[in-house]
């Protein structure tokens, strides 16, 4: 539907309330939020000119009755409003292992060497990381030279949510070459449909990094749980899901090692309903699955992470070896029998 704002001929497409009388995040609460829809990727909160925040781990505007604008911008950039699951390994031009000669991170730490390079080369000017406190929650870090990484936990893997998409909306205004950013496939399809709707983030992202994945947790779970299994967060340097096992390593080097299994009743309603394991709409996805250890799974699918690519082998900042697409089947096939717990109306 064409909705046209105030006397102006300016119009655009705001979907169908299916509450008619109801104000548009009412709307996204009732589709999306109460069903267990939403995957916390904060794409709407990123653009509400009114109040939509989290509130004990729901996507909430507490006093909408009173603040909501009813502009339909919520309802526009979610990507699950209409949702249209995405799945399998995507298009692609490149399949390969990575492992970066300067970075550490948690695989092959190829997606701090994309971000830096993409950098260096002045495709962009700042690169959103996900870093984090010392009690493991994240913090969010627009990375503008490489001389901030020495911030040694802006690299590897959180398993809890970033609010990206926020730290986007500010890095729009203030770049002048580009943005970078990085997130989980939730995440990257948050960016996409803000490109969708808005020109400025079609403008300003030049770089869209997809992280594969299986699951997230909200942070007041798994630290709780975390904390249960004996994990000291101010030894903890690294948390892995690997074969079936979450692994917390302690940096006097003890293990903290327990069954997957035993965490997946604390995983965010929203991924159980996600479909996507490789980011597919991402310009590069990266994991670890499908490449030896130490080395980072790269997919390359659009030109700039080619460009990208071609400058690190020229410096010479990156070994790289062969990657198994087959090696991702098992965790593609899982997400995809996720679409049997979509609730459609
Ligand atoms: C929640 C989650 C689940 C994952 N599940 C899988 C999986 O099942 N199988 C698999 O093969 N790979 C999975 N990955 C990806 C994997 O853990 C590595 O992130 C990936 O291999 C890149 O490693 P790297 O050494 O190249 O990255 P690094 O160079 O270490 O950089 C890591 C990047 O990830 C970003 N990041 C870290 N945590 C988050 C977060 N919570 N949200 C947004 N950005 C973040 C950092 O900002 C940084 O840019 C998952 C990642 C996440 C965040």
């Amino acid at each position: 539907m064409a909705t046209a704002i105030g006397e102006s001929e300016w119009e655009v497409a705001v979907p169908e309330k299916p509450l008619k009388d109801k104000v548009y995040f009412e709307n996204l609460k009732a589709k999306v939020i109460d069903t267990n829809l939403c995957s916390r990727c904060l794409t709407c909160a990123a653009i509400c000119p009114g109040g939509i925040t989290v509130v004990e781990n729901k996507v909430d505007f507490p006093d909408y009755e009173n603040q909501c604008l009813d502009c339909g911008a919520c309802v526009r950039v979610c990507p699950r409003f209409v949702y249209e699951p995405k799945s399998g390994l995507g298009d692609y031009i490149d399949f390969i292992a990575g492992r970066s000669k300067r970075f550490a991170g948690q695989d092959g730490a190829m997606v701090t060497e994309l971000i830096v390079s993409a950098i260096e080369m002045g495709m962009i000017d700042r690169g959103l990381f996900a870093g984090r406190d010392d009690k493991w929650a994240t913090e969010m870090f627009h990375v503008r030279d490489p001389e901030q990484l020495a911030i040694t936990s802006l690299g590897g893997t959180k398993y809890t949510f970033a609010d990206v998409l926020p730290a986007l909306k500010e890095a729009v205004r203030f770049t002048k070459r580009g943005v970078g950013v990085v997130g989980t496939p939730c995440i990257v399809s948050g960016v996409r449909k803000l490109q969708q709707e808005f020109p400025i983030f079609r403008e300003k992202v030049k770089l869209v990094v997809g992280l594969f994945c299986t699951e997230n947790f909200h942070y007041s779970d798994i630290s709780k749980f975390l904390q249960e299994k004996g994990v000291d967060f101010s030894k903890l340097i690294k948390t892995d899901i690997t074969k079936g096992k979450f692994i917390a390593t302690m940096s006097d080097g003890e293990k903290v090692k327990f069954k997957v299994k035993e965490v997946e009743e604390i995983v965010a309603s929203g991924c159980n309903v996600c479909t996507d394991f490789t980011a597919v709409e991402s310009d590069a996805s990266v994991g670890s699955v499908g490449s030896e250890k130490g080395f980072s799974t790269v997919i390359v699918r659009e030109g700039n992470v080619r460009e990208i690519i071609s400058y690190i082998k020229e410096k010479g900042y990156a070994d790289f070896g062969d990657a198994k697409p087959e090696e991702l089947d098992y965790l593609i096939n899982l997400k995809k029998g996720r679409e049997k717990n979509i609730k459609r109306d």
